[in-house]
């Protein structure tokens, strides 16, 4: 009876996983704090050559719907302005006569107009006047207005304004 009080230990072994497990925190030693601070983020260099460079924003034309513009005619409603006295000028102009509808040309007459008068009136400023050289203008169909007429039927249909 003595022989077995001996052999047997006088401690039971002690419980391994309860030892080497750890799992209990040793007196003095602070367990680890928990990790609050997030994981440094990764930033790629800026100047290094493989830096992923951002996406190139290509413009990626958008679908234009295409407007067809119809060429529709004209709408009923306008009118189209004919201009049966042209622009008259100081030579005789072919027009179609508001009075007797025919096709023709115009006679041209000069009259003194606002020109003529302009001009005269700077030659009697300079002295020209003594000679009469105040009446020049008048005398050249370069500074006068044209009258133009019909030539059938006689009438006045418009007048050239050199001013
Ligand atoms: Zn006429």
């Amino acid at each position: 009876m003595t022989e077995n009080s001996h052999q047997l230990p006088s401690e039971p072994p002690p419980a391994y996983g309860a030892v080497e497990g750890g799992s209990f925190p040793q007196p003095g030693q602070l367990a680890p704090p928990p990790i609050t601070e997030p994981p440094p983020r990764y930033e790629a260099p800026k100047d290094g050559p493989y830096a992923p460079q951002p996406p190139p924003q290509q413009f990626q034309p958008q679908p234009y719907p295409q407007q067809v513009y119809p060429t529709a005619p004209q709408p009923p409603g306008t009118t189209v302005i004919r201009i049966t006295n042209p622009r008259f000028g100081a030579n005789p102009t072919l027009i179609k006569c508001p009075h007797c509808q025919s096709d023709c040309l115009t006679t041209v007459s000069y009259t003194s107009g606002c020109l003529t008068w302009v001009t005269s009136a700077f030659l009697c400023f300079i002295g020209a006047w003594v000679f009469g050289g105040c009446l020049i203008p008048f005398c050249l169909p370069g500074l006068m207005d044209v009258e133009h007429k019909c030539s059938n039927c006689g009438r006045h249909v418009g007048t050239y304004n050199r001013v």
